[in-house]
């Protein structure tokens, strides 16, 4: 049986990663769509696993190609979704995650409307920033910019069939696996 598309996206620091992780601890069906980016790794991301870490040069050559879903410009980085991978990940019956930013996703969903779209918010503003510091993977121009485009994305939250709120972590994976759960097929 083919699989079920997921557009999985909110705010950066709302806790996607540790959403998907969760979720896919309790459900092997659900897997991530590994995403192409030109941006450096953070330490302890790892090639392959948490992006595709691509040169700019290779990335405009997929773009080229029509290797990708879509693609688009963050914070002067390269972001895209892989095609092929996309489809195989169906072909196999899985359901296929993708962690996007809003953007990436409201373009996503034009092109792919019977996707299943979720959007993660936040309990609060304050709890939002709370998690960005306490992750204390940003410096402070990068962290101030990154709440500024949270106010933007959460504003866009009506766009998506569902909005989880990550309150705590395994209520908010309660309600996500319900989620394709109630779908047909
Ligand atoms: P994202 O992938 O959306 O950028 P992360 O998964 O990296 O976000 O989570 C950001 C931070 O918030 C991490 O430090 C994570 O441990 C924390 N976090 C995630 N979910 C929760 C939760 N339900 N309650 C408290 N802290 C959380």
């Amino acid at each position: 049986m083919r699989g079920l598309l997921v557009i999985f996206s909110g705010p950066s620091g709302v806790g996607k990663d540790t959403l998907l992780e969760a979720w896919t601890a309790r459900n092997p069906l659900v897997q991530r769509v590994v995403a192409y980016t030109t941006r450096a790794p953070r330490p302890g991301e790892q090639d392959g696993v948490d992006y595709h870490f691509v040169s700019r040069e290779r990335f405009e050559e997929l773009v080229a190609a029509g290797a990708f879903l879509e693609h688009k410009e963050v914070h002067g980085n390269g972001y895209a979704t892989p095609l092929a991978d996309l489809e195989a990940m169906l072909a196999e019956g899985l359901i296929t995650v993708l962690k996007i930013d809003v953007q990436g996703a409201l373009d996503a969903m034009k092109l792919r409307p019977e996707a299943i779209s979720i959007f993660i918010a936040p309990p609060s503003f304050e709890e939002l920033e709370r998690r960005i510091r306490g992750r204390g993977t940003e410096d402070e121009a990068t962290l101030l910019r990154r709440l500024e485009n949270a106010r933007l994305e959460l504003s866009h939250q009506s766009a998506y069939a569902h909005v989880v709120v990550n309150d705590a972590i395994e209520r908010a994976v309660d309600e996500l696996e319900a989620i394709p759960a109630t779908m047909s097929r």
